[in-house]
């Protein structure tokens, strides 16, 4: 029970890597707050298989403008939060000539500028209680870059900025940021690329598989508890070695 008493925010959590990220940290004993744009079908389910520890905030953060006041509520709700992990986020591939500007802003948008805002509102809360993690779910992309996802690529990179530059001004007040960078993970999101594509890649991971949503969530755990206490502004690549 490594997060025994602890309350969290966890954005992207009705599916994917966001979903193994909250059922492992309720596991662990924390009160999750789950925000996604869509609210789990079976969300009463959910919330009772947790105990009445997994609460919901349905938003859409693509509205940029609204997200400081729903997470400004999402916090007066919950009284505060120890751990947030910034973790919504899409892809939008085009190869840079064809790419739209819209294919580009909303990308930018989710994965950078909600994160962005999402980190600095809880952040600023953390920083009065002088204790907080804070962690963000970037991409190896947003390290090496990705034929066919600059605006992804440029999204990641930038939050990786973010964690950084957020980590150095949290730090003397008890705040803790820090990324998280998969490589490729069986998700919804990864399961759409094409099989040439998915082999090409599974030929670059040293340890012969992809990566898992529990693989990310085990990292996030982590990141989160008093494990990682001294630890701040890095970015952990998750990715099977693919970068060695
Ligand atoms: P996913 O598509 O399965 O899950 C993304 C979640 O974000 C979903 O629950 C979705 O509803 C939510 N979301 C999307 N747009 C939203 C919006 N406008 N407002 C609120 N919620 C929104 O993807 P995943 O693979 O679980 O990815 C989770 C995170 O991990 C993402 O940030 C992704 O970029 C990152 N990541 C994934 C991989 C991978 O290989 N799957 C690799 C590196 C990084």
């Amino acid at each position: 029970m490594r997060l025994e008493n602890k309350k969290a925010l966890i954005t992207g959590a009705y599916r994917g890597i966001g979903k193994v990220i909250a059922d492992l940290f309720i596991a662990e004993g924390a009160e999750v707050w789950g925000l996604d744009y869509k609210t789990p079908e079976d969300l009463s389910n959910r919330v009772a298989e947790a105990k009445g520890k997994l609460h919901w905030v349905t938003a859409d953060l693509s509205e940029i403008a609204a997200v400081e006041g729903v997470i400004e509520n999402a916090i007066k709700e919950s009284g505060g939060f120890d751990i947030l992990v910034n973790n919504a986020g899409i892809t939008k591939d085009n190869l840079s000539f064809r790419m739209s500007l819209e294919e580009w802003q909303k990308v930018l948008d989710i994965n950078l500028s909600a994160a962005f805002i999402t980190a600095r509102t809880v952040g600023r809360d953390m920083i009065r209680k002088r204790a907080g993690s804070i962690i963000n779910m970037a991409s190896v992309v947003g390290i090496h870059g990705n034929g066919g996802q600059a605006n992804y690529a440029a999204s990641k990179a930038g939050l990786i900025g973010v964690t950084k530059s957020l980590a150095q001004e949290t730090a003397s007040r008890g705040v803790r940021v820090n990324a998280l960078a998969p490589g490729y993970i069986a998700t919804d999101m990864t399961a759409v690329l094409p099989d040439k594509v998915k082999e090409v890649m599974l030929e670059k991971i040293p340890l012969k598989r992809m990566g898992t949503p529990q693989d990310i969530a085990n990292a996030a755990l982590f990141l989160a508890s008093d494990d990682s206490a001294y630890i701040t502004g890095q970015v952990l690549p998750v990715d099977g070695g693919m970068f060695i």
